[in-house]
């Protein structure tokens, strides 16, 4: 049921920055989901701060997204309000070795400006799809490097809509995760750190790494990435693969014959056909070496 509050009050105080009953597919890169009773995408923090504030006096339940790049919101969407974090957030400035980055602005920026700079570190971030927000969130990254190597401080917003600085010590980096994540702050803003290199040298390791992704992980299909973590005793990719598990299907969801950790929408995959497929996979792995694989990607919404 959808919550019954004064969603035309919301869209009269933000004008522009409200879509009632919106698609959550429109909103993933899997194209998987149901509706949001209402996404708000703020132009700016005084924006959020009236969202939350709304949210706040009815009640109302607020899911955070970024670029949807590491989410599966179930078929029958998500209640109460939906923050959607982008373009009002998009600002973005280097200075010496720092950068300090909206939220919003996507990571294939965020290593744009570096280059530009001349500020080598951040090369790690590509080809990964997400804002700086979600980066954060996710402590995005690879083996070699991850957000929490050049994060120094975020700025959060709060549901009050107090804005506060926290530094990266306080923000509980781990593989894949923070404290941050099924935290109720919403990250504003990111200042981070790199280090001085040639701008050929920056560019010569983007194109590698770039390289070794169009090699190694399918693109021709929608996907949210990884959708398990990797366990101490392996990948999870490897594991899938050994248990026989590539080119695994329910409905028009498939476990990816090009990197096995990755599940592909074929076309018209629901949420619900993922979820099986997420069963079985863990099923399967499970028999075959005893290890219960954990979820990488973040799950939303209702059945
Ligand atoms: C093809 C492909 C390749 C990928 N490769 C990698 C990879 O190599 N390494 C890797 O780590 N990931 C990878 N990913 C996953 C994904 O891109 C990252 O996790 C990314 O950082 C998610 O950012 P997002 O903006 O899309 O966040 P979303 O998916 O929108 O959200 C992710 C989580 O962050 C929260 N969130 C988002 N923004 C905010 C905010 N501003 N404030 C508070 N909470 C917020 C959401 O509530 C959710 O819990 C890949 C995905 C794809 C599709």
């Amino acid at each position: 049921m959808a919550y019954q509050a004064p969603y035309q009050d919301l869209q009269r105080l933000l004008p522009g920055q409200v879509r009632l009953l919106e698609p959550m597919k429109l909103h993933s890169t899997w194209r998987i989901g149901g509706p949001a009773d209402v996404l708000v995408e703020p132009g700016g923090a005084e924006s959020l701060s009236r969202a939350l504030d709304f949210a706040g006096r009815f009640n109302l339940p607020v899911t955070v997204i970024g670029n949807g790049s590491n989410i599966l919101v179930r078929d029958g969407g998500i209640r109460g309000v939906v923050i959607k974090i982008g373009n009002g957030f998009s600002r973005i400035k280097a200075e010496g070795d720092r950068i300090a980055a909206g939220a919003g602005v996507k990571l294939a920026q965020l290593m744009k400006v570096a280059l530009d700079a001349g500020i080598g570190d951040f090369e790690f971030a590509a080809g990964i799809p997400g804002t700086v927000g979600g980066a954060v969130v996710m402590n995005a990254g690879t083996e070699e490097a991850a957000m929490s190597d050049v994060v120094e401080n975020v700025v959060v917003m709060d549901k009050m809509g107090r804005l506060f600085k926290q530094p990266a010590r306080e923000l509980g980096f781990g593989y894949r995760t923070s404290s941050l994540q099924g935290a109720s702050l919403i990250v504003i803003n990111a200042e981070c750190r790199g280090t001085f290199c040639e701008a050929q040298a920056i560019q010569a390791r983007i194109d590698e790494i770039l390289s070794k992704r169009k090699k190694t992980q399918p693109y021709t299909y929608p996907s949210a990435g990884s959708v398990f973590k990797n366990p101490p005793e392996g990948t999870a990719g490897y594991l899938i693969d050994q248990a026989g598990g590539k080119g695994m299907r329910v409905g028009d969801a498939m476990i990816s014959t090009v990197h096995a950790n990755f599940i592909v929408n074929l076309g018209t995959a629901t949420a619900c056909d993922v979820l099986r497929l997420i069963d079985r996979v863990q099923e399967l792995v499970s028999r075959r070496f005893g290890i219960k694989l954990a979820l990488e990607v973040r799950v939303f919404g209702e059945d």
